[in-house]
């Protein structure tokens, strides 16, 4: 067996085989490309195989699907198929294709190519390396634009001097994988990089395209660094004029880590969207709503930008609340915006209370109901609403135990209003 097959686990050397010979039989050439090669020349597992076809990608992955008794989801506008395998390894099968970019900043045109052509279309030379798929193995690299050497010297190259003008994305992708591995974005690159900048490429991004670039950055496994050189970069500048990394920021992500382990299962929080609020927390209100705008933000996370401008506005420290006073300000908070204000309280003392809440009070529910009120002969209306609520106050405060002791406070609470 050849070196490169042996770093590859043992369930996707069987199935690029399978792969393999199926290549063979239907005279399609195949290879596996990109991110896996480099991957895995650097010895770096990856579970996402993209395997580029030079005929009908489509054809293909439904032949390969009804094969290996697989799901295929096809994407018929992008030429693209992607087959889900056992283990969460994902195939991704591409016609080979050539891209055409009309405008800057841009999606392309595409159109059917070969493999040099696919390859070219690619950001940088370390993911334009690829490996023809045999069923006794793999050929040696296919290594056309220098990203094996560009890989063993630890360089980030693009393939073409207008490549960041044509898709500014690239700027992102390049800082991570540079940040990534440890890598240098090389001095020519680099510059045309700040060319890129300074010609504004990156207001030309739609929102969505600069959204799904932060959720990329965001899943880095520290995604501290990629935006330390982002800041260093003047890219974020780009974003937001006001826009930085600030060391609360980096505070921030460091102890986003430690939430999700701690909340991660029970509260299910959006991490992108946490740390994205860690990001963004320097800025004033208006720029947090402006930037946001612009980075395509869900309705649903817009309000709770707004829910976050209000209760950082109302409370300060908590510690010298009640129990129930502290529910009174953060009942209904999305799960991002509590952990972000653990992550931010300032106080000790406060962030406890927030955690307590957490824990405890947010999942404190009455043993009366408006039933029970009823038996007690309170008229039915508006007022059983206020009275549980007052119930519920009590109980939170841990004056009131039993079912008895709520049911009698309520009448108390009752008669006092009459
Ligand atoms: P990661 O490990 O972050 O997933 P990757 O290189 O596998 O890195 P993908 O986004 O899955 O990243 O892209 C797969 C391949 O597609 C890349 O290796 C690269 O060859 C190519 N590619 C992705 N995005 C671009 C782009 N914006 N411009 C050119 N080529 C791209």
């Amino acid at each position: 067996m050849k070196p490169l097959e042996e770093k590859l686990p043992q369930e996707v050397r069987r199935l690029l085989k399978r792969i393999g010979h199926f290549t063979e039989t239907e005279e399609t050439p195949s290879y596996l490309v990109g991110g896996i090669v480099r991957d895995l020349l650097l010895g770096v597992s990856n579970k996402d195989l993209d395997i580029v076809v030079e005929g009908d990608g489509i054809a293909f992955a439904k032949d390969l699907g009804q094969k290996l008794k697989r799901e295929v989801k096809t994407h018929r506008q992008f030429g693209t198929a992607t087959l889900f395998l056992k283990d969460g390894l994902k195939l991704d099968i591409v016609t080979a294709r050539r891209e055409e970019y009309l405008a800057p900043a841009v999606l392309p045109g595409v159109s059917p190519g070969t493999l040099r052509d696919d390859l070219f279309r690619r950001d940088f030379t370390i993911n334009s390396l690829a490996l023809r798929i045999h069923s006794e193995g793999f050929e040696e690299i296919v290594d056309l634009f220098g990203g094996e050497a560009d890989l063993q010297k630890g360089l980030i190259r693009i393939l073409h001097p207008k490549s960041f003008i044509e898709d500014p994305t690239r700027i992102f992708r390049a800082v991570r994988l540079e940040t990534r591995y440890g890598f240098q974005i090389e001095p020519f690159t680099l510059s045309r990089l700040k060319e890129a900048l300074e010609e504004k490429m990156i207001e030309r991004l739609t929102p969505k395209r600069r959204r799904t670039e932060l959720i990329l950055l965001f899943k880095e496994s520290d995604p501290s660094k990629p935006f330390h050189r982002l800041n260093a970069l003047g890219v974020l500048k780009h974003l937001h004029p006001r826009l930085s990394f600030s060391k609360s920021a980096t505070r921030g992500f460091d102890r986003v880590h430690e939430v999700l382990d701690q909340w991660g299962n029970s509260l299910k929080p959006n991490p992108f969207f946490l740390r994205y609020l860690c990001l963004i927390q320097k800025l004033s209100f208006e720029d947090r709503y402006a930037l946001s705008g612009s980075l395509a933000m869900t309705k649903k996370e817009m309000r709770q930008l707004m829910d976050l401008r209000i209760v950082q506005g109302r409370i300060g420290n908590l510690n010298q609340l009640k129990p129930s006073e502290v529910y009174a300000h953060l009942h209904g908070l999305s799960s991002e915006i509590l952990l972000f204000l653990t992550i931010t309280a300032k106080e000790e003392g406060s962030k406890k209370r927030i955690e307590k809440y957490l824990m405890d009070s947010r999942k404190v529910r009455l043993k009366i109901t408006g039933r029970d009120l009823k038996t007690l002969g309170i008229p039915e209306g508006p007022l059983y609403k206020k009275i549980l609520n007052e119930v519920l106050k009590s109980r939170l405060d841990g004056l009131l135990n039993t079912k008895g002791e709520e049911l009698d406070f309520a009448k108390k609470n009752w008669e006092k209003r009459r």
